[in-house]
């Protein structure tokens, strides 16, 4: 196979914006090395030895869908990402290796099953951290990578390749304000700590068993720690800058029935889903 050796950053992003992809970053393995966050065995290069630079791939999720949830429509738009980060990352790395540079894709989600998050709740690799080596964003309280434009409303893939790519510069300034409404809002009480950390501290077999209780319904991702972060520019676009509308809903649903903030998320959970106790 021929290399092509003037294969460039904006060859590959394009490449990337046309299998769909909205955010693209790219992060040199020696990141994960330099800031040290992660137990060494989830450093890309110790997953795959031939790994130079990490791929990072991003879509949006929309906020009115999340803030209905759990819905079964939020259920599909969460396929719907997963399907497209997935394809996308597996036609690029097919794309670098095509080019003669070895690459592959590690898939969305890296776990088989909720059942398997409670014997260990990690997945194969971590997409957040990589986002953020790849300077697409800022790792939250609530574990996710917060960006600019839609907060932790992103789902992300990643592509590890053997080919050295400059390194995109990471973001400097915090987007976590350490609000906590993360936490107020988690229907499992799942995270605790020091609100100044870097992270709260989660439980995450409490956030699957959640996950695992929805998904009997057909209404799984909860989502409810991303959908409350007032993170990003998406809230002006959806005009969605009350937050406080996520925390009293049954009062002023019972006050006002007409409201139709409320009665658009109520008909988007109602239907193609089993009813949950929280829907009283
Ligand atoms: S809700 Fe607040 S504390 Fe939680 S991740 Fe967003 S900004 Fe940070
Ligand atoms: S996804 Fe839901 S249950 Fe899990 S941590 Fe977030 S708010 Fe809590």
């Amino acid at each position: 196979m021929e290399t092509n050796s003037s294969l460039t950053k904006e060859t590959i992003t394009q490449e990337a914006f046309r299998l769909g992809m909205e955010f693209v970053g790219y992060a040199p393995v020696d990141r994960w090395q330099q800031y040290g966050d992660l137990p060494t065995e989830f450093y890309p290069a110790n997953i795959w030895p031939l790994c130079k630079t990490v791929i990072v791939l991003g879509v949006p999720v929309w906020l009115p869908i999340l803030e209905a949830a759990p819905a079964e429509i939020g259920r599909e738009q969460y396929s719907i990402t997963n399907k497209l980060l997935d394809e996308a990352a597996y036609r690029l790395a097919a794309f670098l290796n095509r080019q003669g540079h070895a690459a592959i894709n590690i898939c969305r989600d890296g776990y088989g099953d909720f059942e398997l998050l409670f014997e260990q709740p990690v997945a194969v690799f971590s997409h957040v951290w990589a986002g953020y080596y790849a300077g697409l964003g800022t790792i939250g309280w609530n574990h996710t990578l917060l960006t600019k434009q839609f907060g932790p409303r992103v789902r992300l893939v990643s592509v590890l390749t053997s080919l050295e790519l400059g390194g995109d510069p990471m973001l400097v300034e915090d987007l976590c304000i350490k609000c906590q409404l993360c936490k107020k809002i988690c229907p499992s009480q799942a995270f605790a700590g020091d609100k100044e950390a870097r992270c709260g501290e989660m439980d995450k077999h409490a956030c699957a068993r959640n996950g695992k209780r929805l998904r009997q319904a057909f209404r799984n991702p909860c989502g409810s720690c991303i959908k409350v972060c007032p993170v990003g520019e998406d809230r002006k676009l959806f005009q969605s800058s009350n937050i406080q509308v996520y925390f009293n809903e049954k009062q002023a649903f019972a006050q006002e029935p007409d409201n139709p903030i409320y009665r658009s998320w109520r008909h988007m959970r109602k239907y193609g889903g089993h009813p949950l106790d929280e829907d009283q």
